[in-house]
Order: C-alpha cells, then structure tokens, then sequence
C-alpha cells in the first residue's frame, strides 16, 4: 500500500476540460496543487492548475517533464493515447492504462464486460460496407452505427430506423461497431469509487436522460425500473473494477429493460451524471476521485435531499443562466468558464435539490 499523499502534494492531470477544472478544484480543497496536460485549445482546467502544459499527446519529452513535477498522475478524459499514459513511472500512477484501453474502444468494453458476466446490446464489428449490410441482415433494424473509438455526446454515431434508411448510410472507413437499438425503460449509470486496498463505494443511481445522444438530465428518485436493476448492475460494476485493479471513480452506462440491465458503455473518469454529487451526496465525485488517488479515506457516498435534478446548461443556454441564480429554492449553478458557446456544447450544469434528509 501506498503512503497518503502529503498537503502540499502535486497531482497531475491528463486533459483539460471541465471534469478537470472540477477535480482540481476539490483537489485544492484537500491542499494539493494540480497541473493539467493537454493538447492547445479551451483547456478550462487550467484555471483551476498550478500550471498547465498544453503540448501534442504523443510529445514525449513535454509527458516526461509533466511526469517530473507529479506526485501521482490521473485523468479526466478516456481518450488520452495510452501510450502517454505509459511514460508515466508505474509508482506515479494508482490506475494503470489498461482501464483507458479497454474503455477507449467500445467492442474492447464491450467484451470486456460480457467476459465479467455483463450483457450487451447484440452488436457485430463493422470494417466494410459488406460487415455491415451482414450485420443488418443478421441484427435486423432499428441499430445504431457507431465509430468504435472516439465517439462522445453522440458523434460517430449513425441511427438506422429500417432497411431504407440504411441504404443512405455509408461505412465512414473506420473501424465500427453496429449495434441493435434497445428499447429501455429508464437509463442510468453506476458510479463508484474504489479505494487501492479494494473497498469500494456506490453513489445513489440517477435516471438519465439523453438527447441526439447526450446527457441532459440526471434525477433521483430513478424510479422503480433503476431501483430494481442497480444491485445488479453494481454488483458487474464492482466486478469491472476489481479486475481492472481500479483506484478511483470509475462509470458504467446500463439501459434498465423488461429482461433486466444492459451494459452500454464505461468511462475510466468521473462522469457527467455523477455531477449531482457536489451538493447531493456527502461526498462528491470529485473528492472522492482525489481521495482515492492520493491514498486517503474515502468519503461517504449517501444523497442527502430527497429529491435531485441536475440538467447541462448547452450552448448558448449559458449566456443568460445567471438569472438561474434568482430562482427559488437555491439552484446551484455550474459554469465551466468555456470562451465559445457552441451548439451541442457542455457549458455548465445546475443542480436543484429538495428536501434534506436525515
Ligand atoms: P453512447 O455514446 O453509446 O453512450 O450513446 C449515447 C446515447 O444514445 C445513450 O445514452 C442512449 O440514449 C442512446 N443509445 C446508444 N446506444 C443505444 C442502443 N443500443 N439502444 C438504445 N439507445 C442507445
């Protein structure tokens, strides 16, 4: 085991978007310093960093002197080149790259997790035009194609309706995965923390809703169809964790159906859906990812209101969401300090809670 971290400790970043802003932030809370690595761009995170190295990923020199300023060495992002992450000395990092390989390719996952005991959506790998006109005939419609690496909020993926609407789907010519639709009664994620000597903990499962793909809302109560699958869907979660040797915050996508939960997708980060935590749970996300990493107790995960909305402020919805903060009821409200509010982009997140419990 790993001595705790000393206050004063430098916790490095791989990526630089608001689930690193968030992290260091609680990081700063707990006395340590963070410094983010990423490519040049809108690194939000940096505002949050001691210091901030914006370089390609595949620099080796620039990841060897990130690495030299770290105590211990994370991420907030899944599609960091492992190959980065594997210039950072073994005793630097609480989580190896194997979880961002496995997770980084959505058949990997997928197989990853089926071998755990999970089940998938049917879904066939698609190199061609012909793998997928095969894959249509033999997983029928409605599907989804979807680019099996790089995809997120529902880029890289294509929805076939029927037959006809396949014919104006193209193969983009790179690796796919085409997958039969679901049709699910609620979606929601297991979010845990696990510690490096095992224990592991569960937040409360939200319902989540997407739209074109991506997270709008995550609520609790989930509902009856979540309340009934979660201890299933944590019991395969605890078993993806445990076989990666994961020390951290670790997510798992299910859709809740009539023959019980299905297994979507993993992200090796903390997640949009856990973003509730902060002001809902004794202890967020975010905390409990740093405590994690740095070798301190974990926090408890209990939701203390009885009630919990948070929805993604997108686009240009956050040039005005300051007048959110007149509301009744004390919304807390989340900005990421993003310069161009985009279409489809995440820009913040509010959080509105009930009663308290307890
Ligand atoms: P993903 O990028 O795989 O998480 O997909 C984004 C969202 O698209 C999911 O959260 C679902 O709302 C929807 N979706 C993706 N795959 C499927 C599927 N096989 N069946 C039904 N809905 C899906």
């Amino acid at each position: 085991m790993r001595a705790p971290l000393p206050p004063g400790s430098t916790i490095g970043i791989f990526g630089g978007g608001q689930l690193g802003r968030m992290l260091a932030m609680s990081a700063l809370q707990l006395g340590y310093r963070c410094i983010g690595y990423a490519p040049a761009g809108d690194n939000v995170a940096a505002e949050a960093c001691a210091g901030f190295f914006e370089h390609h990923w595949n620099d080796r020199e620039a990841v060897s002197a990130f690495a030299a300023r770290c105590d211990v060495v994370t991420w907030e992002f899944e599609n960091v080149p492992v190959a980065a992450v594997e210039a950072i000395p073994a005793d630097r990092l609480p989580t190896s790259a194997r979880a961002l390989e496995v997770a980084q390719d959505r058949l990997s996952e997928k197989r990853f997790v089926e071998d755990l005991g999970g089940r998938a959506a049917p879904h066939l790998r698609i190199d061609s035009e012909e793998d997928f006109a095969r894959a249509l005939e033999s997983i029928g419609t409605p599907g989804i194609l979807k680019t099996a690496r790089e995809g997120y909020d529902g880029k890289g993926q294509w929805r076939v309706r029927d037959r006809h609407e396949a014919q104006g789907i193209r193969f983009p010519g790179r690796r796919c995965i085409y997958e039969r639709l679901v049709g699910f009664e609620s979606e929601f994620s297991v979010i845990l923390v696990r510690a490096a000597d095992g224990e592991i903990r569960f937040w409360d499962s939200t319902a989540n809703t997407h739209e074109g793909g991506m997270l709008v809302q995550s609520v609790l109560p989930a509902g009856e169809w979540v309340e009934a699958q979660v201890d299933e869907a944590r019991a395969l979660a605890g078993k993806v964790a445990d076989a990666l040797s994961y020390v951290g915050v670790l997510t798992l996508e299910f859709f809740a159906t009539g023959d019980g939960p299905v297994f979507n997708e993993m992200a090796p980060r903390v997640h949009n859906s856990g973003h509730w935590t902060i002001e809902g749970a004794a202890t967020s996300q975010f905390e409990n990812h740093i405590r994690a990493i740095c070798g301190l107790p974990l926090g408890e995960t209990a939701t203390r209101f009885a009630t919990i909305d948070m929805r993604n402020i997108v686009g240009e919805q956050a040039l005005g969401a300051h007048r959110i903060l007149a509301e009744e009821g004390e919304p807390h409200l989340h900005l990421y300090g993003k310069r161009e509010a985009r279409e489809g982009r995440k820009m913040g997140h509010v959080t509105r809670v009930g009663a308290r419990l307890g």
